[in-house]
Order: C-alpha cells, then sequence, then structure tokens
C-alpha cells in the first residue's frame, strides 16, 4: 500500500516515493498543535483531553512539557522564539517567554470572556492572529463546560498596543490559520459544528500590510472531514489535515494529492533539519513523514 493518493500528477515531485509515514509516539487521546523548535530540536504537541503539552525529540522520543497545561490546542512561535499557545481551560492565548513565565495575550474582547482559542500565528510583525470557536466549552473533555459570551470570530492582536480587534466575524467556528509565504493572503479553515451539514472549508482573504482583510471567498472545500489545521509550503501550497489523512492544496484551490494516514488527522507542521519533515497529529498518536519540499517555518 502506498502512503500517498497522486490526484495531480504533479503531486509526484512533491513526495518522496520511498518514504514511511511513521508512527513516532502513540496512547494519546486527541493531538493538536505541533510546533517545531530547532533549537531545541524538538517537537511540542498538545494532548487537549489529557490536558498536557507533551514534547518529542528525535532519537530519545517522548517526554512531559507542561502538565496541566490549561487545556492547550494550537502553538506557534513568534519571532523572539516565544511559544504563543491557546488554551481551551483558560480561554485565553498564552505567551511562554524565555524564563519559563506566562503572559496573557488575550482572555476577553469588551469585557467578554473569549470562547476557548483554537489555533494561532504570528505575522512578520510581530502581530498574533488566532480563532476562537467554542469547541472548548461545550463539555468538559477538552476545556470546562460553560456559557458561550462572544460569537466565534478571528482575532487579531496588535504588536505595539496590545489591543485586539475582530477581523473574521462571519465565519462559523473559524479554526486552523495561515498566511502565504509572502503574506498577502490569509487562509482560515471553518470546520462548523461537528455531525451537522455546516460547511467544512477554506477561505482565503487578502491581507494587507496593515493588517486590513478583505475577500473571504471560499478558497477549497475538503472533501473528507475537515481542514482542523494547516501549514504552508515555501512554493505557497497549503498541507491540510482531513479526514483521510493530509491533503495538498494547490495555490489555485484545487487537491493535488493526499498522504493518507490511519487515523483522522487534526493539525500538521513542518519542522526537522531542512524543514522538510511533515509532522502530523492523528487522533491517538504523533506522525511524521519527509517531503520533497520545506515548510514556511520559522525559525
Ligand atoms: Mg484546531
Amino acid at each position: 500500500m502506498s502512503f500517498f493518493q497522486i490526484i495531480d500528477p504533479i503531486f509526484q515531485s512533491y513526495v518522496l516515493f520511498n518514504a514511511p509515514v511513521k508512527q513516532l509516539a502513540t496512547g494519546f487521546d486527541w493531538t493538536e498543535g505541533p510546533v517545531w523548535f530547532g533549537d531545541a530540536n524538538c517537537l511540542l504537541f498538545s494532548d487537549i483531553p489529557n490536558n498536557r503539552i507533551l514534547r518529542w525529540t528525535p532519537g530519545s522520543g517522548l517526554s512531559t512539557y507542561r502538565e496541566p497545561s490549561n487545556f492547550t490546542n494550537g502553538h506557534t512561535r513568534d519571532r523572539q522564539g516565544r511559544l504563543i499557545s491557546c488554551e481551551h481551560g483558560t480561554r485565553r492565548v498564552t505567551r511562554t517567554e524565555l524564563d519559563g513565565s506566562i503572559t496573557v495575550i488575550a482572555d476577553s474582547f469588551q469585557g467578554k470572556r473569549l470562547n476557548s482559542p483554537n489555533d494561532v500565528v504570528v505575522k512578520s510583525d510581530g502581530s498574533i492572529w488566532f480563532t476562537d470557536p467554542h469547541y472548548g466549552i461545550g463539555s468538559d473533555y477538552e476545556g470546562h463546560k460553560s456559557e458561550q459570551e462572544l460569537p466565534c470570530n478571528l482575532y487579531r492582536v496588535d504588536p505595539a498596543t496590545g489591543a485586539i480587534e475582530v477581523k473574521v466575524d462571519d465565519a462559523n467556528c473559524p479554526n486552523g490559520l495561515a498566511f502565504s509565504p509572502d503574506e498577502a493572503k490569509l487562509y482560515v479553515a471553518d470546520t462548523g459544528r461537528m455531525f451537522t451539514d455546516d460547511p467544512k472549508h477554506m477561505r482565503v482573504f487578502d491581507c494587507s500590510d496593515d493588517g486590513d482583510l478583505s475577500g473571504g471567498a471560499v478558497f477549497h472545500v475538503v472533501d473528507t472531514g475537515a481542514s482542523d489545521g494547516f501549514r504552508v509550503d515555501t512554493d505557497g501550497n497549503i498541507w491540510t489535515s482531513a479526514g483521510d489523512g493530509v491533503h495538498c492544496i494547490a495555490p489555485d484551490g484545487h487537491l493535488m494529492g493526499k498522504i493518507l494516514t490511519p487515523e483522522i488527522v487534526s493539525n500538521v507542521c513542518f519542522g526537522g533539519r531542512g524543514k522538510h519533515q511533515l509532522f502530523i497529529t492523528g487522533t491517538t498518536s504523533l506522525y511524521a513523514v519527509a517531503l520533497n519540499r520545506r515548510g514556511v517555518q520559522w525559525p
């Protein structure tokens, strides 16, 4: 059995025919939020229902990075190398400083508590962009069951003032997000309410240097599952989670191929030396596959 499904012939050159999809670790309940730390040669990721952040290191494997984690979900790094995390349990976005202390970046908007920040990216100007669907407050499984106070928005945090502003207010449940390599486009997944006919698609916005968004048309409709999380490679292709593995979407929105996995995938990130390893958080396991593409991954 091949690990790859070629839909557009060009996808053959994006993958390595003899590179396996390896299971690096297993025994989790729902993993998300992989983020690569090249300086520490390790990957961090969330095991949300078990309220912990785990660390995987080539050669020495799995260890615990933080437990309890306040039910963290998505992570990224800012340009100073600091960990930025979405926390369901405390309904906030935080930064872990280099000395280990935690700084709250956002926990409310106009006096109302955020829902459960899900995924986050940092633009090169230092602005922090995050989505705030309600998945983490609907039950006690991935956070704490509690009342929703705000619509499910996408927010931007200003790098100079720390002010929080709504950037997308017409999504059902905004989830994964990523900028194109030149940051002129922002891709945002809408994963809707599970077990419903809510659209499961990805939208694309034009993003000005000042962070103004326009457009927002549907860019791609996922054929299986949902685009919970995704990353772009240096050519602008989008590697997104889906119900049957990872899908590779061209900049024009068409599906080029799939990396097939035995479990539903939640998120991906590039890492490893050369930034050509794609780390994949599946339902109960962490996987990785070497690609013939390099990710936009800082640092
Ligand atoms: Mg997500």
